[in-house]
């Protein structure tokens, strides 16, 4: 059986990664978070008080940047590095999520990341996670899935994983910030978020998270059995 390919795009905190680490479990695959990139680079930007407005300035520091992925085998998960520095759990804090959008909007961090992103499925056996992944990294990809759900079940969802980080945080900054980087998302002018004409779309209002894995691991079963 040949390894696929299997991207999974959507809106802000529909679940993605859940879905993608547990699908990449189940048929052995590397699971892949492509909107962990962005939050690195993101992070590298405010660190070194990068000014995005200044395309100089964005060519400069991507060339500092180096991103990795490595399995952590105690946590059982894929963690991001930023020039060696495991930033996996930083990157997930609302300062950064204010501010990813806007810089996924610029032409030079998404070719950096793009072409990265092509480049770790080259071998196939990928689920990987994002907003233009059935688009634009993999547009021949065999499975792909457009994920959607109610946005009170998205932030009631998005509002527990951070306030347990962070007890100040309330369910109106996390509201106004899915908003926002689904508006940003979804009008950029380069890979705005949409679905691909040939994604299946999911949408998980009502579902359990063991039920939308049984439907999309039948989904992934079928294709995999499907001559090329
Ligand atoms: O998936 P996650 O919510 O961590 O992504 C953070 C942000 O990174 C998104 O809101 C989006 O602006 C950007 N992103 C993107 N393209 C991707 C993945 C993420 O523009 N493939």
């Amino acid at each position: 059986m040949n390894d696929i390919i299997i991207t999974i795009d959507g809106y802000s905190a529909c679940g993605k990664s859940t879905l993608a680490k547990q699908l990449a479990k189940e048929l052995g695959y590397i699971y892949v978070d492509s909107g962990a990139m962005y939050r690195a680079i993101t992070l590298y930007f405010l660190r070194h008080h990068i000014d995005w407005t200044n395309a100089a300035s964005v060519h400069t520091a991507l060339q500092s940047i180096v991103i990795e992925f490595q399995f952590n085998e105690q946590a059982q998960q894929s963690e991001i590095f930023l020039n060696g520095e495991n930033v996996e759990y930083v990157i997930r804090d609302l300062v950064i999520a204010e501010k990813v959008s806007e810089v996924a909007t610029l032409k030079e961090v998404r070719s950096f990341a793009v072409a990265q992103q092509q480049k770790i499925g080259e071998k196939k056996g990928i689920v990987m996670d994002g907003r233009d992944i059935g688009t634009t990294v993999f547009p021949d990809a065999v499975l792909k899935i457009f994920m959607t759900a109610d946005i009170t079940v998205r932030v009631e969802r998005r509002f527990v994983e951070l306030f347990n980080k962070n007890p100040n945080i309330t369910i109106e900054d996390v509201k106004s910030n899915l908003e926002m980087r689904d508006y940003i998302d979804s009008n950029r002018e380069i890979s705005p978020l949409r679905k691909a004409d040939d994604a299946i779309e999911l949408d998980n209002t009502f579902l359990s998270i063991e039920q939308q894995l049984a439907l999309t691991l039948k989904l992934a079963k079928e294709k995999l059995t499907q001559p090329d």
